[in-house]
């Protein structure tokens, strides 16, 4: 399927400027500069349907082909936690959440760990495409870096092996779990 135009369903400016790198022949937009202010409430207990409501909202809303993420780090001895939560993990924004991870990471020595994404395409007539992708690595004891957002100063990529904070863009975007779900979502639009 060949698209043109797609509204990326985030406010999320790291993670608009990964998919526009990831998606270079086709024009995104970001639901800002349709005039999008609300907020789009993640209701769902996984990423596939948080990232749904928030596609097929915005597909709904401006009959355009509409495109989301959601994403999230899972810890395997916190047993997936933050998860979906990711975002929402302190209640008090990014430098909070990293800190009160690395608060839970204390006395742990097994720091195993991947990000999750998985993302949505929902096309104006209701017909629905999903990709799925993780990368794996290890929670760090200190912040290390300073490129990204989120949680990516205290992630030691297995693939690139360093901090995800000292990665250029298109280091992380080669390995990252938004470019595998991306890939796997084209892969099903062929
Ligand atoms: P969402 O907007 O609900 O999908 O929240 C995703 C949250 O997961 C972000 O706010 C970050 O805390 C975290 N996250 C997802 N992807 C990444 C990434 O690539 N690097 C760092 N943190 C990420």
């Amino acid at each position: 399927m060949k698209l043109e135009k797609i509204v990326v369903a985030s406010g999320n400016e790291g993670k608009i400027a990964e998919i526009k790198a990831i998606f270079k022949d086709v024009e995104i937009i970001s639901m800002g500069e349709l005039g999008f202010t609300g907020d789009i409430e993640e209701t769902g207990t996984t990423f596939k349907e948080n990232a749904y409501i928030k596609a097929s909202y915005i597909a709904k809303t401006y009959n355009m082909p509409a495109l989301s993420d959601d994403s999230g780090l899972c810890v395997d001895a916190l047993g997936g936690a933050p998860g979906v939560y990711s975002a929402r993990f302190s209640g008090e924004g990014a430098k909070a959440n990293r800190t009160l991870l690395l608060k839970r990471m204390e006395h742990i020595t097994d720091r195993r760990a991947h990000f999750e994404s998985a993302v949505c395409l929902c096309m104006p007539n209701g017909k629905t495409y999903f990709g799925e992708g993780r990368t794996y690595g290890k929670i760090l004891q200190e912040e290390i870096g300073t490129k990204g957002f989120g949680y990516d100063c205290l992630f030691f990529s297995n693939d690139l092996k360093k901090s995800f904070g000292l990665a250029e863009e298109d280091e992380k975007n080669a390995v990252s779990h938004r470019f595998r779900a991306l890939q796997d979502l084209r892969e099903k639009l062929k």
